[in-house]
């Protein structure tokens, strides 16, 4: 550590920030230099239960051994090739996510975006080459309240004013319908219409989870019509919600998996889509690519992380401490929460209002050694590693409920 940064207070570091760091955030006023499975500390010593994870790129905690013993070791061999060359770890965390993900193939990449981009460009050409739809009028369905990353073309199609505003012009060829009403998707779908793309949970939206049988509806509806159904699990997928995708608890498949944040183990950005031949093969050298996706460093932790998805350990820990979440969140009704949204070991809690904004809540957890976001001003999201404990959950629940009760 450097010597200057023993000596800053949590002001001092706030304060440079501030002034060097465009404002592209608004956060809670903690600044952390170590974490630990599902815990992290800060400068000035004190510690917290990290009930964000990085949005679930933490889903296996901090510096979880395993991952950084793999990273360490492959950061010692070989980081970067490009993908001029091949290299050996390629092979490998393609085969065993292609495996994971039931897909012949996938597209590495490095941020979340990028790989939506890539679903994005993949079902274009899949519709303008295969289906043979108009390529000036080639359309993607997608949901009102989405997230699907930052770029121009994504928030283009985005619902948020804050995320759009100021970003035009936009790409065309986006319908947007209601989310979790399938009759609309069908409405939306024309001859041009070449994919439907949505969160099977949506995330950033305060965790929203649509009806029982929507995404079933859903694939029925692109099965039917001869579009792609194509499925953004950056924040739903890789255990999070007790299954390995969110998907999975419809048993629905889709047609392109879109993968981001966990898959990188917290360590690094890691992305990738995962389809079949029919859909993949459109992709033809020099018509995509990324200078660092699927670089070595990335696909050893890549590789490693799908490995320690394969025993569904990860999985089974979201259900078990999502029950017991459950239960706890429930004492709170009453205490100021007013609706409870949740699959495994995630939830979108919204409190009342009149009794205080989720920024507050958030900033009296903090104060009770809990780290949590809100979101769109009345919602907290929960989505602790899933290597936290029983009673991390029960101190969540209690920092929450004090916070609360104070008022
Ligand atoms: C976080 C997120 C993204 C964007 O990922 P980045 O790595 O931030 O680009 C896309 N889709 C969903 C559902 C997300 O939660």
């Amino acid at each position: 550590m450097p010597a200057t940064a023993v000596s800053m207070s949590t002001t001092d570091h706030i304060a440079v920030v501030e002034r060097y760091a465009a404002h592209n955030y608004h956060p809670l006023e903690v600044v952390l230099d170590r974490g630990e499975g599902a815990w992290v500390w800060d400068v000035e010593g004190r510690e917290y239960f990290d009930c964000l994870s990085g949005y679930s790129a933490l889903n296996f905690g901090h510096s979880h051994p395993r991952l950084v013993a793999r990273a360490q070791e492959q950061l010692a061999t070989l980081t970067l090739t490009s993908r001029a060359f091949f290299h050996d770890r390629l092979g490998e965390f393609a085969r065993e996510l292609a495996e994971l993900t039931g897909k012949d193939m996938i597209l590495p990449m490095n941020s979340g975006a990028e790989a939506v981009e890539t679903a994005i460009k993949v079902s274009r050409k899949w519709g303008i080459q295969v289906k043979k739809v108009d390529p000036e009028r080639a359309n993607i369905v997608v949901m009102d309240g989405n997230f699907h990353g930052r770029t121009t073309t994504i928030v283009g199609f985005s619902t948020d004013p804050v995320a759009r505003e100021g970003y035009s012009p936009f790409t065309p060829g986006f319908t947007i319908v209601p989310y979790g009403d399938a009759a609309a998707v069908e409405a939306a779908i024309t001859e041009h219409t070449v994919a439907v793309l949505l969160e099977p949970i949506q995330g950033e939206g305060g965790v929203v989870i649509p009806p029982d049988g929507y995404l079933t509806a859903v694939r029925e509806i692109c099965t039917r019509h001869g579009v792609l159904m194509v499925a953004d699990e950056i924040q739903s997928g890789l255990a999070r919600t007790g299954k390995t995708f969110a998907c999975d608890h419809e048993l629905v498949v889709p047609d392109i998996w879109v993968m981001g944040k966990a898959l990188g183990g917290g360590i690094m950005p890691v992305s990738a889509i995962a389809a079949n031949h029919d859909v993949m093969d459109v992709i033809t050298p020099g018509s995509h690519g990324s200078t660092f996706g699927g670089n070595p460093l990335a696909c050893a932790i890549g590789h490693e992380v799908v490995l320690m998805l394969k025993t569904g350990e990860f999985q089974e820990r979201a259900r078990r401490l999502g029950e017991e979440l459950h239960t706890a969140l429930r004492t709170l009704e009453g205490h100021g929460v007013v609706g409870i949204r949740q699959r495994g070991l995630w939830a979108g809690v919204d409190v009342d209002t009149s009794l205080m904004t989720g920024r507050r809540l958030c900033e009296g957890m903090a104060r009770r050694g809990v780290l949590a976001k809100d979101t769109h001003g009345s919602t907290i999201r929960l989505a602790p590693p899933l290597v936290c404990t029983e009673a991390d959950i029960d101190h969540m629940v209690e920092a929450m409920r004090a916070t609360l009760d104070a008022g």
